[in-house]
């Protein structure tokens, strides 16, 4: 048989078997293969519902965990999150002293600004171990204490909604039933954690795994792990940092597949250097360089340090690499995480949208 013919019946073979799988799974399991004059489609105008961003360090120059943050800071790395379409978010302040805590995020919630929808909590009840802490300091890595959470929530102001804690921090599973009890939303992320103490964490009301395929050591185990664990969890949504350096293109497509496009949220991860030319910035006061090729890392290291990433582009990204229409992507930046965080989303979002290049354009913010 010549090779063209037996490639012929192969790829036949396939597409049959495919499309009799594809009509007997749900729709929200389906992505949309490319098709043919995708490529010749047309530049378009868009109406989207504001974008939401649960977890920003940083923007514009401004680090939100600097201890000598302003509210003239925050308010500027609100306006240029706005133009990015975004117009709700959660600074996050990632792992450190109770006090340097405190000095940040009494600053932040002094900015009576809606685009503030809370403060992200990464840390410090996380894995101490190298790889699966990220860039977080070990010096300020603790066992989880509800008096610890107490003292830096009034920091806050009662405006701490999401916390990012490993299940195998000491102490985990009492502090997530407090957190939960009291109306603040639990993640599951930089951890070590077993598949026993991922699900013991989810019996206890942990409801999102934080950047999943991020905050982990480089080489695992191929199974058990806890991404694989994380997954097949399907009481875990997951949030995902689409900037092309965190995640291959088929590592996103397959754990977004895994997740289903119902569990699936984009964040940014984004710190001071988002919007701004490559150089040295700071996250959480400690030094990291952007690159040219639009990579976070400490100066010298491996570990990605948070992102320079725009949601915009994340959603554009997340089209690209899985194959999804705009349409398909959108909520996974808009309406999933804003329900997952219970609040409404604000305003309205009117962007060009190039589906031969990916390319979302915004192009007005409105009514937020
Ligand atoms: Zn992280």
């Amino acid at each position: 048989m010549a090779d063209e013919t037996r490639r012929a019946i192969l790829s036949a073979g396939v597409a049959t078997a495919f499309s009799a799988f594809t009509a007997r799974v749900p729709r929200a399991w389906v992505f949309s293969a490319p098709r043919e004059g995708d490529m010749a489609e047309a530049t378009r105008t868009v109406e989207l519902p504001g974008f939401v961003d649960l977890q920003v360090n940083g923007f514009a120059g401004v680090d939100f965990g600097d201890r000598a943050l302003t509210s003239e800071g925050v308010l500027h790395a609100v306006a240029a999150i706005e133009r990015t379409g975004v117009t709700r978010f959660l600074p996050t302040l990632i792992t450190s002293s109770l006090e340097a805590f405190s000095v940040c995020a009494k600053t932040i919630v002094r900015v009576a600004n809606p685009a503030i929808a809370g403060i992200h909590m990464e840390g410090p009840y996380i894995s101490p171990e190298d790889g699966f802490r990220g860039a977080h300091p070990r010096s300020f890595v603790r066992a989880a204490e509800v008096d610890d959470f107490r003292r830096r929530q009034d920091a806050a102001r009662g405006r701490i909604r999401l916390v990012t804690v490993a299940p195998e921090a000491p102490g985990a599973l009492r502090l997530i039933e407090h957190l939960v009890t009291s109306g603040v939303r639990v993640a599951i992320g930089h951890t070590a954690a077993t598949g026993v103490q991922i699900t013991e964490a989810v019996k206890a009301g942990a409801t999102l795994s934080t950047h999943l395929g991020n905050g982990c050591a480089s080489v695992l185990p191929r199974h058990p792990n806890p991404i694989w664990e994380q997954m097949g969890e399907d009481r875990l949504l997951a949030s995902f940092i689409v900037d092309g350096h965190h995640l291959p293109p088929a590592t996103l497509k397959s754990m977004v597949r895994a997740k289903t496009l119902a569990r699936s949220i984009l964040v940014t991860d984004a710190m001071a250097a988002a919007g701004m030319p490559p150089g040295r910035y700071t996250l959480g006061g400690q030094e990291v360089e952007l690159s040219a090729a639009g990579r976070v890392a400490a100066p010298g290291a491996s570990n990605l340090a948070g992102s320079a990433l725009r949601l915009d582009v994340a959603i554009g990204n997340t089209a690209r690499f899985c194959g999804l229409s705009l349409e398909e992507v959108a909520p996974m930046a808009s309406t999933r995480p804003a329900e997952y965080l219970g609040i409404p989303t604000a305003g309205r979002v009117l962007a060009s949208w190039d589906p031969s290049r990916f390319a979302l354009r915004v192009l007005r913010v409105s009514g937020s």
